[in-house]
């Protein structure tokens, strides 16, 4: 591989793994399946490593995953109140080196030899599969509980925590430290998953896919009451090391327990690999009689003074590691297949499966991703098919018994129309999947546009699938800027809408015009621009005349951006439709700045300035940081101007317009200067 692919593959495996990072904390939906998660993250790790001038302390091979959903608090775009306070942690919460290989397991253990010197044991504990917590215990009362957050500052959610079943306000027993940490993992048992999906589906509400992302959704609930409805349990597995004077982890845990905190029982001390192997295997088997998730096993050296010796990565302690076990697999049969159509055009096909109970849920549906896969496969209807929840997310077809096949049994050919509008498909080249191309004319496509528009994490408007299919079919809309021309008056003319239900739907998309920039980005649906992207280019950028208008080269320019996405960008806003639906909304009120957010100050109010020229940031950035001084942008050099402030080029015009007047000359340092503590650079979210 050379220099430049090596680049682009590592920028394009950041971008994807900080998108899915944040599907898995943030939104609690991860869409691809923990598996391949790791193998990308590996991969990663390698190119890294091979080409060390690309690392970055940014990178998610040094970064932990983050569950601080930024699109709200302080730093946000909009200044939007913050849902739970956020607190330091007192020593970073740290993610573990994992590994699905014993061979690696071994090689942790002659890494901890050479360092370690004398005997030393392990500690193996099963790996719960739930949502980090840590609890600080003052004076033997519970003082404050944190989510792990981004590692190194956590949500408060001490309230949610006193809700949790084990975790107790005050503990028993004595001899306990006046102050302590500990930490653990908050849990759905299977019992209380299966209950609150049953009415979430009630309800018409998305179910949870696996209990780690409802015990994780369900710790950062507003509501206590709601947090003590969905039946949560805690277990607790680490006490920091100075925190505690004895001797060992797993005394330390006996004591945990002893004065009243949740710890599991299930737990060995081994002396050597074999032992640490056959308890995997035990528990691999085993842990599916468990009443809740379990991913694999944490090997930790047991004596705290050689924890002490061994230390932490910038991401990971060095005395422990995972093994996580492999996915779960059932065999059941392939009933049939749909063909749907997402609203990019791109048709996945979907098996329809005799529903079979699987790491605790019951899967009726499989994604067989696209025809070539469903070539390699093999696969004919009525085929026994191995499932997989890797991620226990959107399950897959991973394998065809194909001793269960029954003689004669078929393959309906892929469609070469598309399933919703009939128009003929097509391939583009490179891709792996066939697209109906007709994206003005689809209905699913417009629709799904629509709904993406919609969504919570993009324009947060109330609206589901049914509202948006009665929209379009009464012909009431069709791009997103057709929403903000609907009027009262056509909400009551479709069925089942009365005056309050069109006036909270009317409010919603006004309500919407507050969306920040950078939401309103990832609403447009441009291919590949997901959440973290549409950030930073909007960060970047600051605007869309600048996005818009940015040469490939300038695109390439932002972190993370590779040449698909640049790519996808330049064709989005060539496309003169796309440049006129982004006018009409714009026309109707929503946001197409990024707006500063952090520190305003009056400290040049009064005070005038014209900008000219490049600068250390980009020009919207210059502006905004302008305006967050008190100060005044204007665009042209008047008698009301107090400074014109040139960067590199100034306009001539400018200049001597400026000295015609009167007009101080003054460079970005001396504006600076004029700013208290302005010194670093502006954040724009
Ligand atoms: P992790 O889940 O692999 O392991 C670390 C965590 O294990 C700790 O933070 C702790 O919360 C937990 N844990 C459970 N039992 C424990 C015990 N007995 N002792 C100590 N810790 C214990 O690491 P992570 O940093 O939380 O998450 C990274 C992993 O999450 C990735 O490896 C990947 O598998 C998954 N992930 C998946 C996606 C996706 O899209 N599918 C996205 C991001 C992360």
């Amino acid at each position: 591989m050379d220099k430049k692919t090596a680049k682009e593959r590592i920028d394009f495996l950041r971008a994807e793994l900080r998108e899915n990072s944040r599907r898995y904390y943030v939104d609690n939906a991860p869409v691809i399946s923990d598996f391949e998660y790791d193998a990308l993250m590996r991969e990663l790790e390698d190119l890294e490593a091979a080409w060390p001038e690309f690392r970055s302390p940014d990178s998610p091979t040094v970064k932990v995953g983050s569950d601080l959903d930024e699109s709200v608090g302080p730093n946000a775009e909009s200044g939007v109140r913050r849902e739970f306070i956020q607190r330091p942690h007192r020593y970073p919460m740290l993610s573990l080196g994992n590994t699905y290989n014993i061979s690696e397991i071994e090689d942790f253990a002659a890494r901890a030899s050479k360092t370690i010197e004398g005997g030393f044991t392990y500690c193996c504990e099963l790996k719960f599969d739930g949502t980090a917590i840590c609890l600080t215990y003052r004076h033997g009362r519970l003082a404050m509980a944190l989510t792990r957050g981004d590692g190194q500052v956590g949500d408060d959610v001490t309230e949610n925590a006193l809700r949790i079943g084990g975790i107790p306000r005050e503990l028993k027993g004595s001899g306990y430290p006046d102050e302590f940490e500990i930490r653990g993992e908050v849990l759905m048992p299977y019992a209380s998953f299966d209950r609150l999906n049953a009415e979430r589906e009630e309800a018409g509400e998305a179910p949870f896919a696996n209990p780690r992302n409802a015990a994780s959704g369900s710790l950062k609930l507003l509501d206590s009451e709601e947090v003590e409805r969905r039946g949560l349990i805690c277990t607790l597995y680490h006490i920091p090391s100075d925190n505690i004077s004895l001797p060992t982890h797993d005394e330390a845990l006996r004591a945990a327990a002893s004065w009243g905190l949740p710890v599991s029982d299930k737990r060995k001390i081994c002396k050597d690999i074999n032992e640490i192997e056959d308890f995997i295997r035990y528990w691999d088997e085993a842990r599916h009689a468990l009443p809740f998730a379990t991913d694999g096993i944490v090997i930790k050296i047991n004596e705290l003074a050689h924890q002490r010796e061994l230390g932490y990565t910038a991401k990971s302690p060095r005395w422990a590691v995972a093994y996580k076990f492999k996915a779960e697999q059932a065999l059941t049969p392939l009933l049939s297949i749909d063909y749907q159509v997402g609203r990019t055009g791109a048709v996945t096909p979907v098996a329809n499966l005799e529903p079979v109970l699987l790491a605790g849920t019951v899967v009726k549906r499989a994604t067989l991703n696209n025809e070539d896969f469903i070539r390699e496969m093999d696969i004919r209807i009525g085929d026994k098919v191995y499932v997989e929840k890797g991620g226990e997310i959107i399950p897959k077809i991973t394998g065809v018994e194909e001793s269960s096949r029954v003689p004669g049994a078929e393959l309906p050919p892929f469609p070469k129309v598309c399933p919703d509008c009939g128009t003929p498909l097509v391939r583009p080249e490179g891709e792996a999947r066939w697209f109906c191309p007709n994206s003005a004319g689809c209905p699913t496509q417009i629709k799904g546009r629509l709904v993406h528009f919609l969504s919570r994490k993009a324009m947060n408007v109330l609206a589901g699938d049914a509202t948006i299919d009665q929209l379009y079919s009464m012909n009431l809309v069709r791009t997103p800027a057709d929403l903000y021309d609907l009027k009262k008056s056509s909400l009551l003319l479709l069925e089942g809408w009365k005056d309050r239900s069109a006036e909270r739907f009317l409010d919603s998309l006004e309500a919407s015009k507050e969306v920040p920039f950078a939401r309103v980005l990832f609403a447009l649906g441009i291919r590949y621009v997901g959440e973290t992207t549409a950030k930073s280019l909007a960060a970047h950028f600051g605007s869309i005349d600048a996005l818009g208008t940015a040469t490939r080269e300038e695109l390439l320019e932002v972190g993370d951006i590779g040449e698909v996405i640049a790519d996808s960008l330049l064709e989005f806003f060539s496309k003169p439709s796309n440049i006129e639906e982004i006018e009409r909304l714009r026309a109707a009120g929503l946001r197409f700045e990024a707006e500063a957010a952090g520190k305003r100050s009056d400290v040049l109010a009064g005070v005038t300035i014209v900008i000219s020229g490049t600068f250390s940031i980009s020009r919207d950035a210059m502006k905004d940081l302008i305006e967050r001084s008190g100060a005044k942008n204007s665009s042209s050099v008047s008698k009301k101007t107090t400074y014109l402030l040139a960067g590199e080029n100034p306009g001539p015009e400018k200049i001597r317009k400026a000295g015609e007047l009167g007009v101080k000359i003054i460079d970005e340092k001396a504006f600076r200067e004029m700013l208290p503590g302005e010194d670093e650079e502006p954040t724009l979210f």
